[in-house]
């Protein structure tokens, strides 16, 4: 018996809400089947990139099954809700201490630090507590608290621009420059005075994956102490790199052995190799963290301190962290950093090979590397170009601008991380050269990429 009117019935595809438009901007106002829902919304994303070809990005695509596992076990847990779920809370205080020990923190029952939702957050946790000891130190001196300042390089992520926009902080910029393209502490003289609550730092600069000299930058501030008095502390803003140097550059010291690193922040979600959703900031120390800007959530019939811009945040995240922790321990994160590595010092090199390009970074800092037309190569085409070519062979490769004094020359640049296998970066390199080959041959400019030809003139 069948039953013409049960709409389970109908074909899929010919259901009511799959045979015509499936674009709701206002709540629809009936129910819908499960099924027509989930196949609208799996078809509507269908048209996203691949994340696995995402070139682009620094955030975790692959995890295995057993952390699929743990995160769909999981992801009804709330991490602010310390009291209910106690055993999460005590997992995200393992995280926080592992990675103090990576950082190496002076003292292991002297030092903070939480999980966020991601390096940005964490970033604004480490800023606004420079600014809130800088205030504590000023007022102490009867001095006035108006015009904090925070310097940097032009090349920072756009998370510093919005901590000092939403938290009121002048943000003093060191242009990058042809003859400087990395911040090493050049000009920081010249900008630094009483009002500075810190310099941050970069390991790994987004643009081009290349680590700022910390421990130089750390000297030059020493020195300016001993001429002035001021007593400038370092954030490092470890997103990437924080979580490649304690296993590929073991001996740099860029950590809490800088005496100056008064707090650390990177996300769990790079090369901490965790799907997205979760960061870290660990301070040297408790007074690196000012108390009155923590908060106490009940836990466990008593108080846990939290700092935090959010209240309700995924639990799950953390756990992953955790199960990555525990899975991989040091060698294996070694592992899986040095095969990234690998593969971009193999890219890179096949890229130099090439006589459009020139390389900025190769890889050997995080294996993230970017380069540009070498000048006068061609009128023809740009990186934007390649890579728009490179997108039609599945590729998710961006081209962008720098920074700075820097700003008019374009990059490309490759995130290599685990599961970009040297198979896979063989043959995008055979792509890069075939397109490069094809740009090249091509006898006239073409128009910008994104517009049809009828559209350039
Ligand atoms: C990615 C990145 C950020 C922002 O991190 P999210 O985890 O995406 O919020 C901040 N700083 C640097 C250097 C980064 O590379």
């Amino acid at each position: 018996m069948t039953d013409a009117t049960n709409d389970q019935l109908e074909p899929i595809f010919t259901r009511k809400g799959e045979a015509s438009t499936a674009r709701y901007t206002k709540i629809p106002l009936l129910e819908m089947l499960p099924e027509t829902a989930y196949r609208i919304i799996k078809d509507e994303t269908m048209l996203d990139g691949n994340a696995r070809l995402n070139l682009a990005t620094f955030v975790g695509t692959w995890m295995d099954d057993n952390a699929q596992r743990l995160y769909s076990d999981s992801f009804d847990k709330n991490m602010i809700d310390k009291d209910e779920y106690p055993a999460t809370a005590a997992i995200e205080e393992y995280c926080w201490r592992i990675l103090s020990d990576l950082w190496h923190a002076p003292d292991p029952d002297d030092v903070i630090g939480t999980s966020t939702i991601g390096s940005s957050e964490a970033c604004m946790l480490g800023g606004l507590a420079l600014k809130r000891r800088w205030q504590h130190a000023r007022r102490a001196a009867g001095k006035d608290t108006e015009k904090p300042n925070l310097i940097m390089s032009s090349a920072v992520q756009v998370c510093w621009e919005k901590f000092c926009n939403y938290f009121d902080v002048e943000m003093r910029l060191i242009p990058t420059t042809d003859e400087h393209p990395l911040f090493d502490g050049t000009g920081l003289e010249d900008v630094v005075d009483e009002n500075t609550i810190g310099v941050v730092v970069l390991m790994g600069v987004t643009y081009t994956g290349a680590y700022e000299p910390v421990e130089h930058i750390a000297k030059l501030l020493d020195g300016i102490q001993e001429r002035t008095g001021l007593d400038i502390p370092i954030h490092v803003d470890g997103a990437s790199g924080a979580m490649v140097a304690p296993f590929l550059q073991p001996h740099l010291p860029w950590d809490f052995r800088v005496d100056r690193v008064a707090s650390i922040n990177t996300s769990g979600h790079k090369y901490g190799l965790v799907y997205p959703g979760v960061g870290w900031i660990v301070w040297r120390n408790v007074a690196s963290l000012p108390d009155d800007l923590v908060f106490r959530v009940s836990y466990l019939g008593g108080e846990m301190p939290t700092f935090a811009l959010n209240f309700s945040r995924p639990g799950a995240q953390v756990l992953l962290q955790y199960y990555r922790f525990l899975r991989l321990g040091r060698a294996g994160y070694t592992a899986i950093q040095q095969t990234s590595q690998d593969v971009a010092k193999y890219l890179s090199a096949g890229v130099a090979e090439l006589d459009a390009f020139e390389l900025l970074t190769d890889g050997s800092d995080i294996p993230v590397f970017a380069w540009r037309l070498k000048p006068g190569h061609t009128d023809n085409w740009t990186l934007y170009h390649l890579s728009e070519r490179l997108r039609v062979k599945g590729w998710l490769v961006p081209a962008y601008p720098l920074s700075g004094e820097q700003a008019d020359q374009t990059v490309m640049r490759i995130v290599c991380r685990n599961g970009l296998s040297h198979d896979l970066a063989e043959d995008l390199l055979g792509d890069i050269r075939s397109e490069t080959a094809l740009l090249d041959s091509l006898q006239a400019p073409i128009p910008h990429p994104g517009m049809p030809p009828a559209f350039h003139h």
